[in-house]
């Protein structure tokens, strides 16, 4: 096993796979910008070592500060994270090139995945479902486009293969809007991403975001930890997240769970990752797999009982898996609210210094965050401050818990999404549970016109 591990990341993620390298008795190291010298897992830290200036692409992007921050520590391996250069291949070979672990994949299997039209082509190939369409690039030829989408069957979406964070797509519902849709898609593709491919699927109109948590090693082991519901999401961005998803028999669950499971010893995957789907009518539709581990893994984490941060370590350290499929028992139910610093219902960027904290608690309460009173939270980053995660024997319990969690929270000096939150676990749909991904903005947007 490892002696030191480099943190290659910030907030209440650098907090999170800080806390499992200790319980390990693996010393951290943690690089930072100039923002963040004052975090707490910077304190908590034997090491750290400034990288740079606040703006990420100066330090959290910067790929020889970071290297060399390894060797002048005399790291073993480099834990990236999520976001920031985590499924970045390039990094990735860096690491390995120079000498280190990279907690993660291998760079080529980051790489195959970092491709949409690669990615579904190799799930295709493995067997996973997913959704009808194109499986290359569309051809530069505005006839044949248009045959292609009369053959999927309109509403179509067009799709950067190069594409990522909700961005680079475009939905077509006629054919006289395809033509300008395809070269607007291209174009912003080319200027957003360096890549104008662009591919065409059917556009699903309601469905749910659910996805399968996989973990395998480099001796072709591989489990699925179950699934998760992803669904109330705003811009494409996931704000409550839980598991299991409900509604979901165990029949559905443990075939799908298969398939990712096969698939990953398929294509020789090596980590954490997730297969992420979308779910309507009863089937699922790959759209594509994260290489890393996700803010919502506590979810998966609190009904297996498996810590899958220090998963990742034992794995990158060459371990074999320690839990057979036949072990994993699915227990309870989990829900997540990301705690965000931006006003609740404009949802306007809040940073600025925290006044009052409270933290909830009490049975099955988790709270994962790096601030606390009197922190500053800086402008420059992401807007998520901490995650509340409620654990119950039932979804009814697990949201019982929330609700007094979050009426016992709280952050003073700055906005948070607390106020949407309560409302959430209050919502008939939420409660009655299985809503879809447009959800979240339908009922934004009724309020508002309401108000
Ligand atoms: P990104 O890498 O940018 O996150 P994804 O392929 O994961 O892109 O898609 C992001 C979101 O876009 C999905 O969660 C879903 O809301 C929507 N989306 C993508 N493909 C489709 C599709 N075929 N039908 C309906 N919605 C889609």
């Amino acid at each position: 096993m490892f002696e030191k591990i480099l943190i290659a990341n910030r907030g209440e993620i650098a907090m999170r796979i800080q806390r499992a390298c200790r319980e390990l008795g693996i010393k951290t190291v943690v690089v930072h910008s100039e923002a963040d010298s004052e975090a707490k897992y910077v304190k908590l830290a034997d090491e750290s070592v400034c990288i740079g200036p606040a703006p990420s692409s100066l330090s959290y992007l910067n790929i020889p500060a970071i290297i060399s921050a390894a060797e002048v520590t005399d790291t073993q391996a480099i834990h990236p994270g999520y976001g920031f250069l985590s499924e970045n291949a390039d990094f990735a070979e860096r690491v390995e090139k120079s000498g280190f672990v990279f907690i993660g994949p291998r760079p080529e299997t980051i790489r195959l995945m970092g491709d949409k039209i690669s990615a579904k082509n190799a799930m295709i190939k493995a067997g996973v479902p997913c959704v009808p369409g194109t499986d290359a690039s569309l051809p530069d030829n505005t006839e044949e486009v248009a045959r292609i989408a009369r053959e999927i069957g309109y509403p179509v979406i067009i799709k950067a293969t190069a594409g990522g964070g909700g961005r680079g797509m475009r939905v077509v519902h006629t054919e006289a809007a395809l033509h300008n849709a395809f070269a607007m898609t291209r174009t912003e593709a080319q200027a957003a991403f360096g890549n104008p491919t662009v591919y065409m699927e059917k556009f699903l109109e309601h469905p749910r975001h659910i996805e399968i948590q996989v973990l395998a090693d480099e001796h072709r082991n591989a489990i699925y930890l179950g699934d998760r519901d992803c669904s109330m999401q705003r811009r494409h961005q996931k704000i409550i997240e839980e598991a299991p998803a409900p509604g979901l028999s165990e029949r559905v669950r443990s075939k799908i769970g298969e398939r990712c499971a096969e698939a990953c010893r398929k294509i020789r995957y090596r980590g954490a990752g997730t297969f992420e789907f979308l779910y309507e009518d009863r089937a699922f539709y790959f759209i594509e797999m994260n290489t890393r581990v996700q803010v919502e893994h506590p979810v998966t984490e609190l009904i297996t009982g498996i810590d899958i941060v220090q998963a990742q370590i034992r794995i990158a350290g060459g371990e074999k898996l320690q839990t057979k499929q036949r072990d994993i028992q699915f227990r309870g139910h989990a829900i997540e609210c990301r705690i965000n610093a931006e006003h609740p219902y404009k949802f306007t960027p809040s940073p600025g210094r925290i006044t009052t904290y409270h933290i909830p608690g009490g049975p099955g309460i988790r709270v994962d965050s790096h601030v606390y009173q009197n922190y500053y939270v800086p402008p420059y980053y992401d807007s998520l401050i901490g995650k509340l995660i409620a654990y119950g024997d039932t979804r009814e319990q697990a949201i019982a818990r929330m609700r007094i969690a979050l009426s016992e929270m709280v952050v003073e000096g700055i906005d948070t999404n607390i106020p949407l939150h309560q409302e959430l676990m209050q919502d008939s749909e939420f409660m009655r549970s299985g809503v879809n991904i447009h959800y979240l903005e339908a009922k934004l947007a009724k309020d508002r016109a309401q108000s």
